[in-house]
């Protein structure tokens, strides 16, 4: 099933998100975040971004994104895509900047700096407990998709002028 994507503005996606156990009916939510993720060709997405508040986001970063064939072997030892309950990044290393973009902020992106390397622990979607250490781009959405699940947008770790220049250009598409 297509959801509906919450639009930057809305009060939803400010909201923490809540631990969960995982149940079939999460399981199926999982499902029709994936399909509306890539429909509307994303590579990641938040269950704030549809409107609940269940800490759970799904991701599935192409191998192609990344930059370097190192990363690409490194990244390719993770199953994808990748569907995350109660996720928490428990190590994080590096630093990397780079373009990120937001299907809550369509058509709009800017530069962020993240780790360039980072552990996260999360239930699957069989309520199993698992690891992932993921780098590159893969790392920046797994950063990307937690932080929308503590009510965190990519724009809040922009110093005040370039955010203000991504908002205003958000609204100009609008
Ligand atoms: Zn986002």
């Amino acid at each position: 099933m297509i959801l509906e994507i919450e639009k930057y503005g809305s009060e939803k996606l400010r909201r923490p998100a809540r631990k969960v156990a995982v149940t079939p009916e999460l399981v199926a939510l999982a499902e029709s975040m994936l399909e509306t993720m890539y429909k509307a060709k994303g590579v990641g997405l938040a269950a704030e971004q549809v409107g609940r508040d269940e800490a759970l986001c799904v991701i599935d970063v192409p191998l192609s994104c990344e930059d370097d064939e190192e990363t690409k072997a490194f990244n390719a030892r993770t199953t994808q895509p990748l569907v995350l309950f109660n996720p928490e990044i428990v190590t994080a290393s590096g630093e990397q900047t780079g373009r990120e973009g937001c299907l809550s902020l369509p058509n709009v992106g800017g530069d962020v700096t993240r780790p360039s390397e980072v552990t996260v622990q999360y239930l699957d979607a069989k309520g199993v407990p698992q690891m992932a250490t993921v780098r590159g781009f893969l790392a920046r959405a797994v950063c990307h998709e937690t932080d929308h699940l503590k009510g965190i947008l990519y724009v809040d770790h922009m110093d005040e002028k370039s955010r203000e220049k991504v908002i205003k250009k958000l609204q100009k598409k609008k």
